[in-house]
């Protein structure tokens, strides 16, 4: 059988042949002793890119997460994330096993309002509450379709925060498709945030690797936590070296990715009954759902879609997720919508 279109996430991506040649060219040395050159040409890098002070590269946007939680939040607290966050439902209890923090998710599709935040922001100084202590916003939002969070909210939900004592966490692991998408730049995104994760293991299309930005006081923190965590890493400039790489090469090629995701949208959308909101596919994400009374529903859909080589991902018993990236291309974005409406028209 022919390689099958897989849409089930862009971390499937596998790194090209050019980048395979610039990690195997890679120098690299000790990160511990702060002596690999491509990690801290990336750090610098991203730092830079993000308007920040310093970052700190991470195995994992799921540990980047972590360790911001551990460097913003003491056990106890009372973390506000959007409704569906990453960090509330995909890192398997993570906030409460590493930080020892709760979640209260808030708002509708992905956004939340400073309204919303104030709201939610338990009063201070009051013995039965946990105290409220940072906020945290996921941008472009994963399981809402990759929605980008409108910045003049970003803004006021950072100024509330101040005021209220709140620290600030950006989940970015994908602000590049959100910068791409606004055309509102990394470090204007970045600007109003304490702390800023970025991925490069998704639409980036590296092997692996997060970073952390933020202050040379934050960081600092940082760094102890990741080693506490054991993502402290060595000869790390194989994996910098592609991210680097993708920087180079991969990132001024996103809008692609949106532009297949809304022609595979648009071609499903309109092929077959589907709740599909054309309005939410601002990026490389599609999210639909399977109305009642269609007799598939989503684990039966993306089986059934296996059997004919396009791979999507049941994110709920009738919602599905079909993500773009650098190994699809449009005529592939195509075929795939074609296959899943031949499949719910049957
Ligand atoms: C993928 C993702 C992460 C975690 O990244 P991993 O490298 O898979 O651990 C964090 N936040 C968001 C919004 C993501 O989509």
């Amino acid at each position: 059988m022919n390689t099958p279109i897989d849409l089930r996430s862009d971390t499937v991506t596998r790194p090209t042949v050019a980048m395979r040649a610039a990690m195997a060219a890679a120098e690299v040395g000790d990160d511990q002793y702060g002596e690999d050159p491509s990690t801290n040409r990336l750090q610098a890098r991203v730092a830079e890119m993000l308007g920040k002070e310093a970052a700190l590269w991470l195995p994992s946007g799921t540990m980047a997460n972590q360790v911001a939680l551990r460097t913003l939040t003491r056990p106890g607290d009372e973390v506000v994330t959007s409704v569906e966050s990453h960090a509330a439902w995909h890192e398997a209890g993570g906030a409460a096993a590493n930080a020892g923090v709760q979640i209260h998710e808030i708002g509708q599709r992905g956004v939340f309002t400073a309204d919303e935040l104030r709201a939610a922001t338990k009063p201070r100084n009051f013995a039965i509450f946990p105290t409220t202590t940072l906020v945290e916003v996921e941008n472009t939002h994963n399981r809402a379709g990759g929605v980008v969070v409108p910045q003049d909210e970003v803004l006021r939900i950072c100024v509330v925060a101040r005021e209220l004592g709140l620290a600030t966490f950006l989940d970015g692991a994908r602000l590049w498709n959100a910068s791409a998408a606004s055309g509102v730049a990394l470090d204007t995104l970045s600007a109003p945030f304490d702390l800023v994760a970025v991925a490069f293991s998704k639409g980036l299309g590296a092997p692996g690797g997060s970073l952390l930005a933020g202050s040379k006081a934050l960081i600092a923190t940082a760094h102890r936590h990741r080693l506490r965590m054991g993502g402290a890493m060595r000869q790390n400039g194989i994996f910098s070296a592609a991210a680097l790489h993708a920087l180079d090469h991969h990132l001024a090629r996103l809008p692609e990715d949106h532009a297949n995701a809304y022609a595979f949208a648009q071609r499903l959308g309109s092929g077959a009954p589907v709740q599909l909101d054309l309005a939410t596919v601002q990026t490389n994400i599609v999210v639909f759902h399977l109305p009642a009374t269609m007799p598939l529903d989503a684990p039966a859909l993306s089986a059934r879609a296996r059997e004919r080589g396009v791979l999507v991902n049941a994110f709920g018993p009738r919602t599905v997720r079909a993500v773009t990236h650098l190994d699809v291309s449009r005529a592939q974005s195509e075929r795939a919508a074609d296959v899943l409406v031949a499949l719910l028209a049957n």
